[in-house]
């Protein structure tokens, strides 16, 4: 960089410091800095245009326009130059304005008068708060040096708009972070939940975006890198260990942009124009955000994640700002993050009582968890963490898939009375906890519940469930770092098995693999992870793993019965593979002289089409089969379960995916093989009558959802249903959710 530019953007930016640090109302300080911009860089014309909501950006102060037009004129993202470069995230600069593309006329700022226009995005972490604009009456074109110039300037400008420094003086000038927002986004888990927000990763706040010392910030920035390598050379040694070739290019490309030289140089040029380390960071940072945002390779994206990952790193040991701590939990605590890993939610656990993310899928693991512990959750609440700030009011409708932050006080109270409802309902559900599921036309249904958790084994006799239908075990895997021992396992199996009685437990095998890879197995890289290396494909091909499970669950049910089931089996041969394993680890724990079981049921889950068209004598040889929803419809509709874009395409009551439970339904009845259906539609009243209605008799769900399941099954007659059902199925319409809902309407 030229010493010159560092030095004009260093004196302009000294000016600025003193402008901005006078006491006075937003307004003031923004003409007098449009003022001094347009004094230091002698241009006739400097005009801060800010966004007043997320499409509309208004002029906000003006050196050299009609002062009568500030807070009149009003533009549109994509709407005339200063719109581009809003949308663009980019500057435009042109020394006939006039007459360049997207040019629009604002007759009330007279600024016809002027030829040469400069354009910068406002912008702080790749988010367009505004824009920044020179204009000169000569025809020219303004030179890099002044470009470097007004992005410093307009850079510092974020950073201030940020702390809230241009506000007052002008009832537009609203203080960001203070007015209620409305956010919508998809459901992931349902219910109602009020608290404070609890920011996953705080964002830095740069208090001081100048350079006092231009040494001194130089010498922080370099201490912060060291450090910075030294974590991630701490980090990578041990993730390398035992990475696959592909994995480890990955991690290697991570630490080569740690020791980036001209990532540093870059930095190092935007403090030598005045900026402190930190803001230097800042804005590399928000650079390669609005490159992240427009890249479309994939490969490219995830350097520039990289390079974001590391900018974040940096931040915090410049400031040391960091993460929320577990101890440290606001009362009511509402999650927001951008997205989550299993592990990390486990660490909040039921402290939680909500969770917003911005991404997220609903078939993640982190869902399951949050599914499992029925805290609320809203997925792709686009905007959620760059709005929200640590301890904000904020309420979760997880039946609207709405967050309302900093709610306005009449949104709030209607909010309370909804969830006062809500618990009145649940009370009349607990009502129902010990009437047995008994349907209008006398039919007997099995409610079980789906378990993962410790922590979930109260609900066994808090929801009227008649045992455990599905216990998970890949929780267990996945919240430590290491393999856990049998014994460990044994003792965990032999707790839940305790506290449900004498009432039937099912576990199944380990299901790891697609989005549940555990910390400490090897990443697989696959093109494909949910079709992938995964459940019993995995545990067949490294028996270790499986036997051990095996015996620890024979071991924890000594003189009980014990059913064990197998994930995602697709042909009968993985079946008889699996269950020669356990009978081998049997006889082998007779062998050794240790009790068994008294009786152990061996089944498959029935995830993938496949298996309803296995030879009969995989149904005759299974003790049980149980459907696992989630999966069979994800391979059924080839639609990723947690891809939103495809996943809301396919209903489960599409005529196509209840033909094939038609199938199953059958293929079990003519070789007497119980059937069960353990994945999420069992919770959902509609779906779990409509799933009997066509002969299936257990159903396997959150223990949260039993009590609206029974309540809407006692009062549903099934052959009744079966007959709207059979109408609807040969109807020639592609789903028979709207015949259901008008029969469910008038006759229950
Ligand atoms: C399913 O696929 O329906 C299921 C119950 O298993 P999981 O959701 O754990 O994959
Ligand atoms: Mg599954």
């Amino acid at each position: 960089m030229a010493l010159e530019t560092g030095l004009q953007s260093r004196t302009l930016l000294k000016r600025l410091k003193y402008a901005l640090s006078e006491e006075g109302e937003g307004q003031k300080r923004l003409d007098s800095v449009t003022h001094l911009i347009a004094d230091s860089m002698g241009t006739a014309v400097c005009s801060v245009y800010l966004l007043v909501d997320s499409s509309t950006l208004e002029l906000c102060a003006t050196e050299g326009l009609d002062p009568g037009s500030v807070h009149k004129t009003r533009l549109r993202i994509g709407e005339g130059l200063v719109g581009l470069v809003a949308r663009d995230a980019k500057p435009i600069n042109t020394d006939n304005a006039p007459s360049q593309p997207g040019f629009r006329f604002m007759p009330e700022t007279r600024e016809e008068r002027y030829s040469s226009f400069l354009g910068v995005p406002i912008q702080r972490l790749g988010e367009t708060l505004g824009v920044l604009v020179v204009q000169s009456r000569s025809a020219r074109l303004f030179t890099d040096d002044e470009i470097y110039a007004v992005e410093v300037v307009a850079m510092v400008l974020a950073e201030m708009t940020e702390l809230g420094a241009f506000v007052g003086g002008d009832e537009n000038l609203k203080a960001p972070h203070q007015y209620s927002v409305l956010i919508r986004g998809g459901i992931a888990q349902d219910g109602a939940a009020v608290g404070s927000v609890l920011l996953h990763e705080p964002r830095v706040v740069v208090t001081n975006p100048f350079a006092d010392d231009i040494n001194k910030e130089n010498k922080r920035l370099k201490e912060a890198i060291q450090q910075l390598k030294g974590d991630v050379d701490g980090m990578l040694n041990t993730a390398l260990k035992g990475a696959s070739d592909e994995h480890k290019k990955i991690l290697e490309a991570y630490r080569m942009f740690a020791n980036s030289k001209s990532w540093l140089k870059r930095m190092e040029d935007d403090i030598e124009s005045g900026l402190s380390a930190e803001a230097a960071v800042e804005k590399e940072q928000s650079t390669f955000r609005t490159r992240m945002a427009r890249v479309e390779d994939v490969y490219l994206r995830d350097r520039l994640h990289d390079l974001d990952d590391l900018s974040n790193r940096l931040l915090r040991v410049l400031t040391g700002q960091g993460r929320a701590k577990i101890t440290d939990l606001p009362e009511n605590p509402i999650l927001v993050a951008r997205n989550i890993g299993p592990g990390e939610l486990l660490e909040y656990g039921r402290n939680l009582k909500g969770i917003v993310l911005e991404e997220g899928s609903v078939g993640s693991h982190a869902t399951v968890i949050a599914r499992a512990m029925a805290i609320p959750l809203i997925i792709n609440a686009s905007g959620i963490t760059t709005e929200a700030l640590n301890g904000d009011r904020i309420l979760v409708d997880g039946d609207q898939g709405i967050v309302h932050l900093r709610p306005e006080e009449n949104v709030d109270r209607a909010f309370g009375e909804k969830i006062a409802m809500q618990s009145k309902k649940l009370e009349r559900y607990a009502e129902l906890k010990n009437v047995p599921a008994i349907t209008r036309d006398g039919v007997r249904i099995h409610l079980l519940m789906n378990a993962g958790l410790m922590t979930d084994l109260p609900s066994l006799k808090n929801s009227g469930a008649e045992g455990v239908g599905l216990f998970r075990t890949e929780l267990q895997f996945l919240a430590r770092n290491s393999i856990p021992k049998r014994g460990e396992l044994a003792k965990i199996y032999n707790r839940v098995l305790s506290s449900a009685g004498d009432k039937k437990v099912v576990f199944r095998t380990l299901d790891i693999g697609s989005d549940k890879v555990l910390p400490y197995m090897r990443p697989t890289d696959e093109p494909n992870p949910a079709m992938g290396w995964r459940a019993i494909r995995l545990g067949l091909d490294k028996p270790g793993v499986m036997k051990m499970q095996l015996q620890a669950f024979i071991r924890a049910a000594i003189d009980r019965d014990v059913s064990i089931m197998f994930p995602m089996i697709a042909q009968f041969g993985e079946f008889k593979m699996a269950r020669d394993n356990l009978m081998h680890v049997l006889a082998k724990e007779a062998e050794l002289g240790h009790k068994l079981p008294s009786k152990v049921e061996i089944g498959a889950m029935l995830e993938t089409p496949s298996l309803a068209f296995a030879p009969k004598q995989f149904f005759e040889l299974t003790d049980f089969v149980s459907i696992g929803g989630n999966d069979l419809k994800q391979f059924f509709y080839a639609a990723d379960r947690e891809n939103e874009r495809v996943r809301k395409r396919y209903d489960t009551l599409n005529v196509s995916f209840l033909n094939l439970i038609k199938q199953i339904v059958e293929r079990c009845d003519e070789t007497k093989t119980p059937l069960s259906f353990c994945g999420e539609d069992a919770g959902r009243p509609m779906e779990a009558v409509c799933l009997l209605a066509m002969g299936i008799r257990t159903l396997s769900m959150r223990p949260a959802s039993i009590g609206a399941v029974k309540s809407l099954i006692l009062r549903t007659d099934l052959k009744e249903l079966r007959e709207i059902i059979n109408t609807a199925l040969i109807s020639g319409e592609q789903s028979i959710r709207p015949f259901v809902s008008d029969w469910l309407a008038k006759e229950t």
